[in-house]
């Protein structure tokens, strides 16, 4: 087993190694690649040797560099060395995060890492952490806890009774929501027309006038506000400290979207920009995006561990709790869980407080390069770079496509396209803890040569 471990590890650890050098995207010939992974389930055993060599080949010519310094597609991020080796500890471990009885050492390590994340990101120390999956599960798990509170305030227990006959629930949400809130409120049985829009401003945070108008227009009851840190396009963060004040006053619970953009408590340069963070009532924020924890990571914090035990935990009669604080997957939607704790703690172990502030403040700084290079190149960036997105036009709509194509597959760097207020945009966001400034100037040219 050593040295089949050994040889994946040599194998990953070379690929990191090759990151910076090998072309960013790669030509997908998608039928390949599955014909490379086909064939009729073998019925004799394989070595294991033999079956790690074969998903080597098959699985090479279709890996994406993702984790290397000039992707800047989505909010990816790379992933920390301790992270990832803790990852792989995770993994030969084969630990079940479920509670204290399962593991005790990944719930261990779940309360520590918790508890950094919680300072770092401005949350109250008395704030519960379920670590899932990813930051769609996150908003999943705080707007379970949301609908539980409103609906217990109005003498409905939903965990038992169901949405049936229930008071309604005003939801509220921006405009430019992330679209994971609207599948997480189609799981919890509220819908998406459920959703009273508030429209966005200029940077693409929500309306603070708007909001008080809606939330004044409606009847008083059972109100859900999903407020967001960190447009997806622009970066921009809603006033969390007017904003929870505001929906507060009515009675309601405040839900932060912070998959990305809580991160900028932790940077010196963005910290106002989340200012009043702790005022809300549940957050929802991504290890595997910014903190550069690898795949999959991210949590779901409550400012009310007894609410957020109530929404997400269930009993049976094999099971044992510890007695203590909710913890494990009390907290989460899932049952069964990687034990996703390990490689919090050593990222966040690994990078120190120092650390984190250094990798936010230089994504935030980078992002702020790619926008002054592109704009003396005579390009126009469209949002105000408030964090680490950049939103860029090349002229029309159809030639600011043609670039990202050219860009895409140019292979020096990624970027991806989106739609913002109308425009078809190129959209970069710098969120890997390895990009450099050469990385940044080196795709500036790449984009500059290839848009003439
Ligand atoms: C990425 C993102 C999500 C979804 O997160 P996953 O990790 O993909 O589940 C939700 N909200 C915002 C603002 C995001 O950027």
């Amino acid at each position: 087993m050593s040295r089949l471990f050994r040889s994946a590890a040599d194998h990953a650890a070379g690929y990191r190694r090759s990151l910076p050098d090998r072309p960013v995207g790669v030509p997908i010939d998608q039928s390949a690649l599955l014909d490379a992974f086909s064939g009729p389930l073998p019925s004799a055993p394989s070595p294991p040797e033999q079956v790690l060599a074969d998903l080597l080949a098959a699985a090479g010519p279709g890996l994406v560099a993702t984790a290397g310094p000039r992707y800047f597609g989505f909010v990816i991020g790379g992933a920390l060395p301790a992270a990832t080796a803790a990852d792989i500890l995770a993994a030969g471990w084969d630990q079940n995060a479920h509670n204290a009885v399962t593991s005790p050492a990944a719930i261990a390590a779940e309360a520590a890492a918790g508890a950094w994340l919680k300072d770092l990101l401005g949350i109250p120390p008395s704030a519960s952490t379920g670590f899932v999956t990813g930051c769609q599960a996150a908003n999943t798990v705080g707007l379970a806890a949301a609908r539980h509170q409103v609906l217990a305030d109005a003498g409905w227990d939903v965990e038992r009774r169901g949405l049936l006959g229930a008071p309604p629930i005003r939801v509220i949400a921006g405009d430019e929501r992330h679209a994971t809130i609207d599948r997480s409120l189609r799981l919890l049985g509220l819908g998406t027309d459920v959703v009273e829009p508030v429209p966005a401003g200029p940077n693409g945070a929500i309306d603070l006038g708007s909001l008080r108008s809606l939330l004044r227009a409606g009847s008083p009851g059972p109100t859900i506000v999903a407020l967001q840190a960190g447009n997806v396009n622009t970066g921009a963060c809603d006033r969390l400290r007017e904003a929870c004040e505001l929906i507060h006053r009515h009675g309601g619970w405040a839900h932060v979207d912070g998959a990305f953009g809580l991160w900028a408590a932790a940077g010196s340069a963005t910290r106002h920009l989340v200012d009043g963070v702790e005022l809300a009532d549940s957050w929802a924020c991504d290890g595997h995006k910014w903190l550069n924890l690898p795949y999959d990571s991210a949590f779901a914090f409550c400012a009310r561990p007894d609410v957020h035990a109530a929404a997400m935990s269930y009993a049976a009669a094999y099971l044992v709790g510890s007695g203590g604080a909710p913890a494990g997957s009390e907290l989460t939607v899932e049952s069964s869980r990687r034990a996703r704790g390990f490689a919090a703690w050593a990222g966040l172990r690994e990078l120190g407080r120092d650390g984190v502030e250094a990798l936010v403040d230089r994504c935030c700084a980078l992002a702020r390069r790619f926008a002054d290079g592109l704009a003396s190149a005579g390009f126009e960036v469209v949002n105000e770079v408030v964090l680490n997105q950049v939103l860029v036009a090349f002229g029309d709509d159809a030639r600011t496509d043609e670039v990202v194509a050219a860009v895409q597959a140019d292979g020096t760097c990624w970027a991806g396209g989106t739609t913002w207020r109308g425009r078809r945009l190129m959209r970069i966001s710098v969120s890997n803890a390895t990009t450099t400034e050469a990385d940044v100037d080196r795709s500036i040219a790449a984009i500059t040569r290839l848009a003439a």
